[in-house]
């Protein structure tokens, strides 16, 4: 998921770790399009981060003492931000000039399309005519969400995370958008699973689509397992899933491949990292990940096995980036329980707001709740999955009496209640949202409630988060959200923790994976810092394929990839054609002409009417109206006139004239039906 922790950007951010690689005219692989393209993108990139890390405002994001600490810094770092950013500017001009002068010299056409480009082997043969190792990402790269990756070795496949995203606001009407597999389904019969890291939305919402087109295990720890089989339960004509469940420190066969899973820390219990033993080394894939050195279950990553593994010899890292813009070390999730355990000194009713995935700070929440003799009640229909699994899987221990139904909350003084909800980002049909706009059937916000909103925003909700806390405030609550105080901690990993790993694992190979480009090539930055050597460093893209021998790797050839709109039940049918024609009527409205009409006699029955959605307020436009009556009129009589019979060609010429009239007229251009009854 992608979230926000609490450390404070310095300014200017870590200019070490994120400067621009090397001079790229030392690279020679064919890939070295990629190296072209980079210094030139990493230096502009640079340029306005720093002057934004340095904006007084996000100097001093939290808490008053700091806010006015930060200004002064904020000061100051802005002039030295805007002199590192001219200095960066500078070099990213001449990075320019440099790059272009490469790529002159290298200039060849084929380069140009990876896929026109000359392939040093046929089929998937190196030059030892061996098998190459495919790596392959679906999913997951220049975004944050759908994550999935494809590891290929001769006849097998395995499957790496098989999440979904949900749509922006360009996507009108869609509901979920999930990775193309058109690869995966024309390779089927070489898929030998899925193997999940954890159970966020982002790794594991297209399971039940991919399900339907491969029937393939999937191999995932217990808790991730329990959440899926959730999932599932929401969708009819699957076969039955075969779900293989792996503890951490388990290794298993997979066709050529031997996957092992690592425990990690991240905001969901039971998260791995997938160690994959291939014929040509392991390859590393981190998932989500943080390094929590006091976790709530007490198990912290096993940076041992990184370590190990690193000894041993690592082909290639694919490194969680959501986070790699943020220097330092992510914090704690008890940090969170400290924290929280202070807002709950209060004689007020509380109500928390979390991811429902999140168990961990669930389980801190009932503790500090159990402390502070309040009964737990949940709101939520995720919410009370989370704790039925969690419970039944033993991730979740209730105190005895703690739990109490939501329906007897009135039983109890506000002050010995906790009522922990959904909504955190702020959900149209979430709980927490009902409770803000007074459709909560239990809940009835007021004076007497202080809420915590122990999340941070994902990027894109923001907007309906905080009207939602406006409307709280509103009711006259007291809200505390993230901006306030310590009670949201991100998942993901920091800057020193990625250089942990990276210096655990000490890779031949880097791939930073699950992010944006600017987090992908800060992370890259990373990569180069900890020593591993530029031209060894992957910006992949999108079913970009990266081909690994014993002596190099190198981009080739680019296998279908995308986005699969998901609207309703129908996958893949909402097209760009569907999505453009909404638009369309979303912006201009429509227009239907109706008319009942003799075709052979030449004659109009009735009609013809005009109505309008979206277009005109019809009685403000009576005259306008009139004209289109008119206009359809004088268009069925020259079909007539033309002996015209056939009625889709009536149609579309009733729609020509009448698009033209409006254009003229309001140089609009309303979506026309026009609808021709024959009698
Ligand atoms: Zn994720
Ligand atoms: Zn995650």
């Amino acid at each position: 998921m992608a979230e926000q922790n609490n450390n404070r950007p310095k300014a200017p951010a870590s200019q070490t770790d994120a400067k621009g690689p090397r001079q790229p005219a030392r690279r020679r692989k064919p890939a070295s399009k990629q190296s072209e393209v980079r210094p030139a993108a990493t230096a502009q990139q640079q340029a306005p981060k720093a002057q934004k890390a340095a904006a007084p405002a996000e100097a001093a994001d939290r808490g008053g003492q700091r806010r006015r600490a930060g200004k002064k810094q904020g000061l100051a770092a802005l002039t030295a931000a805007q002199k590192a950013a001219q200095a960066v500017a500078s070099v990213a001009s001449t990075a320019m000039t440099q790059a272009a002068k490469v790529a002159a010299e290298t200039a060849d056409p084929r380069q140009e399309n990876p896929a026109l480009r000359p392939r040093k082997a046929k089929g998937q043969k190196g030059k030892n005519d061996g098998p190459r190792l495919r790596v392959i990402p679906l999913g997951g790269l220049n975004e944050i969400g759908k994550n999935m990756t494809v590891l290929e070795y001769g006849d097998d496949i395995v499957v790496v995370d098989c999440g979904m995203t949900f749509p922006d606001d360009e996507l009108l009407g869609v509901d979920l958008v999930i990775p193309d597999i058109t690869y995966l389904i024309k390779n089927a019969h070489k898929v030998r699973g899925i193997v999940i890291t954890h159970a966020h939305e982002d790794h594991i919402g297209a399971i039940p689509y991919v399900l339907r087109e491969l029937n393939v295990p999937i191999y995932c720890t217990a808790l991730t397992g329990g959440l899926i089989r959730l999932r599932l339960e929401e969708h009819r004509n699957i076969k039955k899933p075969k779900i293989q469940v792996r503890k951490a420190g388990d290794k298993f066969k997979l066709g050529v491949f031997e996957v092992e899973m690592i425990h990690v820390n991240h905001s969901v219990p039971d998260a791995c990292a997938i160690a994959i033993k291939t014929p040509l080394g392991v390859v590393i894939m981190t998932g989500d990940f943080k390094i929590d050195t006091t976790p709530i279950d007490g198990k912290m990553i096993d940076l041992e096995r990184f370590g190990q593994l690193g000894r041993q010899g690592v082909l290639m890292l694919m490194c969680d980036s959501t986070n790699a813009e943020r220097p330092g070390i992510a914090m704690s999730e008890r940090r969170v329980g400290e924290s929280m355990a202070q807002h709950f000194k209060t004689d007020k009713r509380i109500i928390v707001a979390t991811f429902a995935s999140n168990v961990h700070r669930i389980q801190q929440i009932i503790n500090i709740a159990h402390q502070a003799g309040r009964k737990v009640a949940v709101s939520g229909r995720s919410m009370d999955n989370i704790l039925r699994v969690g419970t039944e899987l033993g991730y979740i221990t209730t105190p005895p009496n703690t739990m109490v139904e939501l329906n007897d909350i009135k039983k109890y003084p506000a002050g010995k209640l906790v009522v922990i909800t959904t909504g955190s980002q702020g959900e149209t049909m979430s709980a927490l949202y009902r409770m803000a706009f007074s459709g909560h059937r239990q809940v009835d916000v007021g004076p007497g409630d202080k809420i915590l909103i122990a999340a941070s925003p994902i990027p894109g909700n923001e907007k309906s988060v905080y009207s939602m806390i406006n409307e709280l405030f509103r009711r006259g609550a007291e809200v505390v959200y993230e901006k306030l105080a310590d009670i949201h901690v991100s998942g993901h990993a920091c800057q020193e923790e990625i250089k942990m790993i990276l210096s655990l694992t000490k890779p031949k190979y880097y791939m930073p994976v699950h992010g944006e480009f600017r987090h992908l090539m800060v992370n890259a930055g990373l990569g180069r810092v900890c020593g591993v050597a530029p031209e060894n460093i992957f910006i992949g893209d999108l079913g970009k394929v990266l081909e690994i021998d014993e002596n190099s790797a190198e981009f080739t050839e680019a296998v279908p990839a995308g986005r699969v709109l998901v609207d309703g039940y129908g996958v893949g049918e909402v097209g760009n054609a569907v999505l453009k024609e909404r638009r369309h009527l979303g912006e201009d409205g429509v227009i239907a002409a109706v008319a009942a009409v003799d075709v052979q006699n030449g004659t109009i029955l009735s009609g013809p009417e005009i109505f309008t959605r979206g277009f005109i307020f019809v009685r403000e436009a009576e005259e306008l109206m009139e004209e289109m009556r008119e206009v359809t009129r004088q268009a069925l009589e020259s079909c007539f006139d033309r002996k015209m019979t056939s009625r889709h060609n009536i149609r579309e010429y009733v729609a020509a004239r009448l698009s033209d009239h409006l254009r003229r007229k309001t140089k609009r251009d309303p979506v026309i039906v026009p609808v021709i009854i024959e009698t």
